[in-house]
């Protein structure tokens, strides 16, 4: 299994994942980035968007499907949601009543032929890839996390989410890969510049988790059989800073005894992230460096 992050954050969302021989099932977690950011992005991942056999949306917000629209012309990838996400995407008039919190809205329509319905809480196989949705709570119509399974490794996408759920906490107990976000530092985001409205919906239940939140729910999934690949996600611009992310997870976790040699931690950057290859990852020394540390 390969996962690399296209880019993350407010501004525009994208994950490849592909699995099976030389990669042949190629999905798409969100397509928040402009198309032709996102199609050179997939270039330098040596991947063409052609090759793309479906998109995996979260949810409907505008910086998780931006480049849907030119996608579904150009190369006619199949789009897997919630059906009340589809719906929101399909149905213009609707979605005109959800675009405040998009920003700048959709206009093409996805054609229905082309989409698959996967209710939050149900699992299909496309490919190679074993896909289980769970419902997480944002402000939009059904949005969902993913945990995607393919070869013996499991990765693990939480995005957009403003708590954490017990069933939250079950999909990403069973990752060897998790994205989870981390968007905001709170402190920073209560005196920085928002609106108090806004502030409010980040903080609320359906907004966005805080760096704080994110270790929490890492501690509550915490592992002490193997390596733990985290990779924090969807960090604000104006409210958090990669090193802010990092510190404020590693001290959480440093302050209620975890080992942090137990984990790869890193923060996504807005552009091109790092790649993570669960083929590589068997043969990566640090496996038996912890291998080594065990039996001490
Ligand atoms: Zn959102
Ligand atoms: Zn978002």
């Amino acid at each position: 299994m390969r996962v690399i992050s296209l880019g993350s954050g407010s501004s525009g969302n994208a994950l490849l994942i592909e699995a099976g021989p030389n990669g042949r099932t190629r999905l798409l977690v969100d397509a928040g980035l402009p198309c032709r950011t996102l199609i050179n992005r997939l270039h330098l991942a040596d991947v063409s968007p052609a090759q793309i056999l479906a998109v995996l949306l979260t949810h409907e917000h505008n910086d998780h499907t931006l480049a849907l629209p030119t996608l579904l012309k150009r190369y006619d990838p199949l789009v897997i949601s919630d059906p009340a996400t589809l719906a929101t995407l399909v149905d213009d008039s609707r979605q005109e009543s959800h675009a405040t919190t998009c920003g700048k809205r959709l206009t093409a329509l996805l054609p229905l032929r082309r989409t698959l319905a996967l209710p939050a809480g149900s699992s299909c196989l496309l490919g190679d890839i074993e896909i289980v949705s769970f419902p997480v709570p944002h402000d939009a119509a059904a949005p969902c996390g993913y945990l995607l399974s393919a070869g013996g490794c499991r990765v693990c996408v939480v995005v957009d989410s403003g708590s954490v759920t017990p069933i939250m906490l079950e999909a990403m107990r069973q990752a060897d890969l998790l994205v989870l976000e981390a968007n905001h530092d709170r402190d920073r985001l209560l005196h920085g510049p928002y609106t108090y409205a806004l502030k409010m919906r980040i903080l609320s239940p359906t907004g966005h988790l805080s760096n704080e939140q994110a270790a929490q729910a890492i501690l509550q999934t915490w592992r002490t059989d193997g390596l733990r690949w985290i990779w924090l996600a969807h960090l604000s611009q104006v409210n958090n800073t990669p090193q802010l992310a990092l510190r404020s997870v590693q001290r959480h976790l440093v302050e209620a005894g975890a080992a942090l040699q137990q984990v790869h931690l890193a923060t996504l950057p807005r552009t091109m992230g790092p790649a993570w290859d669960s083929t590589r990852l068997w043969h990566d020394e640090h496996w038996w460096r912890y291998e080594t540390l065990i039996e001490r």
